[in-house]
């Protein structure tokens, strides 16, 4: 039986995983990854944020300070000075260095590390007691850096559960992580192919403002697709493109 417009949330889900895994390049987890504490501090320094911006705060503060016990002891006004593309400069600067001074407090250095050996729920809960950490970030850090089966749901991975209809359409973001990975295999590969190519479509394809239907390959089951063009036709769906192709552009880091 084909995905259809009124099939249940879990087949939208698994039917998504499977097109998109053939639309867009697929990932194995040996794809080269920023280290665990760049990609925690990193992704503090992102929000509301474009990547340009990030990467500047993060080589400018890196660049001012040398190392992590550098930026801890740096005096804080000059260190939001130097991440000052971030959006909220004056907030997150202190964030880091308490961040810092905790995993130095409690594992004698400065690494994420042990995170390895823990299990999910407590490593989940540990990185989610820092100042400014919540549920997206902390799954970032464990899915891309330990391969621990968490699902990070950015604003692309939850507007596409949203429109599909993997999820009701006013699920929140935290309500979405669990509701997709209880659809999806605790699986960390599915996992990051999941949430990266989603990532990719919301960025290229599924945009906030004015999303590309007519490329999509997930218009025969969407229900957005379907309250603004009608059922897909057998015409559109023949017409849809099957993968990703280069020359429509470089796909998002
Ligand atoms: S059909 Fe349109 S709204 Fe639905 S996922 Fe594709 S681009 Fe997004």
């Amino acid at each position: 039986m084909p995905t259809t417009y009124d099939s249940p949330a879990a087949e939208k889900t698994r039917q998504n995983h499977e097109i998109l895994h053939g639309f867009y390049p697929p990932l194995t987890l040996e794809t080269p990854r920023r280290s665990p504490m760049r990609e925690l501090i990193s992704t503090l320094l992102s929000h509301r944020t474009t990547h340009h911006d990030e990467e500047l705060a993060y080589d400018r503060m890196l660049e001012a300070y040398g190392d992590w016990e550098g930026v801890m002891a740096a005096p804080t006004a000059d260190l939001a000075h130097a991440i000052r593309t971030t959006r909220w400069p004056d907030t997150q600067a202190p964030r880091i260095q308490e961040i810092l001074r905790r995993i130095k407090a409690e594992h004698g250095e400065i690494t994420l590390d042990f995170l390895m050996d823990w299990s999910t729920e407590k490593g989940l809960a540990w990185l989610m007691d820092m100042p400014g950490i919540g549920l997206k970030t902390a799954s970032l850090v464990l899915l891309f850096n330990f391969h621990k089966p968490v699902l990070p749901v950015d604003t692309h991975v939850h507007r596409i559960a949203q429109r599909v209809g993997m999820i009701p359409p006013k699920a929140s973001a935290d309500k979405a992580h669990q509701l997709l990975l209880a659809q999806l295999p605790a699986d960390a590969l599915v996992l990051l192919n999941f949430h990266k190519h989603n990532y990719w479509h919301g960025q290229k394809i599924c945009l906030f403002s004015k999303p590309d239907c007519p490329k999509c390959p997930l218009k025969g089951f969407c229900n957005y697709y379907r309250e603004h063009y009608g059922p897909a036709t057998h015409e559109a769906l023949a017409a849809t493109p099957k993968r990703w192709e280069e020359d429509w552009g470089k796909l998002p880091h």
